[in-house]
């Protein structure tokens, strides 16, 4: 296969949308399974207590396990909660196990509650694990989970549902970020919108992937993600769908999408340096 360019620097993307079911763990396992199968090593951290993105990439999160919730909470090392995908070499996950749900309230009384993720992700503390991407799979909620996700990335990804309401919300999610932008990290923004669940037989798919594409311009990527039933399969079995259905539409709509989200790359750096 293909390999993709390395970035410059390590990337961090917090997966985002306070809506439930618009495809964040389904991108986030997805896209970090399309670039590692292209040659990048990856990270998936995920941040729901739900435990989704642990399930599709089959990695243990039964309580007990050392998780996002230890790491929060300064217990364990990145290093010592990062578990190897089975199916990938180069893909990683910080499970999230149920004690998770816990910590949005446990985090309130505590010291730099809002920075602790990224301080738990310093250089040295992820160890042997080289990752040049980090996806941070985020709760359906704004709360201090996202917000901690919002801190340690440079990045957010916003999964957009091809459906009625699609940009419900995201209004509330663009003033969440530009609060964490100005008070928190400075370095964060929109880089990246994916569609979703896109049925090409509807013509209100079209208007919603029209009325994304004017809302934000160049962040939306063109791979748009196909509706499909292998896609919502594949973590039944602990895989994602580069895994459980290499050949299928929605395996190289997630590759389209993971090359050109590593081909941005040089783009994103140079409007940087200007
Ligand atoms: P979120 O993390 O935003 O709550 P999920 O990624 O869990 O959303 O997706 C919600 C549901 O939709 C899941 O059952 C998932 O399997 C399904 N789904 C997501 N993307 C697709 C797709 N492209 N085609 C079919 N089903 C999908
Ligand atoms: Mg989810």
């Amino acid at each position: 296969s293909v390999s993709l360019p390395k970035p410059p620097e390590r990337r961090i993307l917090t997966i985002a949308n306070q809506k439930g079911g618009v495809g964040k763990t389904t991108s986030a396992v997805n896209l970090a399974s399309a670039l590692a199968v292209q040659g990048l090593t990856v990270l998936v951290i995920d941040l729901d207590p739900q435990g989704n993105a642990s399930t599709a990439l089959g990695v243990a999160h039964h309580s007990g396990v050392p998780s996002s919730y230890e790491l929060l909470l300064g217990e364990v090392t990145a290093a010592e909660a990062i578990q190897k995908s089975p199916h990938n070499d180069r893909l990683f996950c910080i499970p999230a196990t149920i004690d998770l749900a816990g910590a949005e309230i446990e985090l309130v009384s505590m010291v730099a509650r809002e920075g602790r993720l990224k301080g738990a992700l310093s250089e040295k503390a992820l160890g042997e694990v080289d990752a040049d991407f980090i996806l941070i799979d985020c709760p359906p909620s704004l709360g201090l989970l996202t917000v901690n996700a919002m801190v340690a990335a440079k990045e957010v990804l916003i999964p957009i549902q091809c459906e009625y309401y699609a940009l419900e919300g995201v209004g509330q999610l663009l003033r969440n970020i530009e609060l964490v932008q100005a008070h928190l990290n400075p370095d964060l923004h929109v880089s990246t919108v994916l569609l979703t669940m896109y049925d090409g037989r509807t013509k209100l798919a079209d208007q919603v992937a029209e009325e994304v594409r004017n809302h934000f311009g160049d962040a939306v990527l063109r791979a748009v993600i196909p509706r499909s039933v292998k896609v919502s399969e594949a973590p039944g079995y602990g895989m994602t769908v580069l895994d459980y259905d290499p050949g299928s539409r929605g395996a190289m709509s997630y590759l389209d999408a993971g090359r050109e989200l590593a081909a941005r790359t040089a783009h994103i750096t140079k409007q940087e340096q200007r």
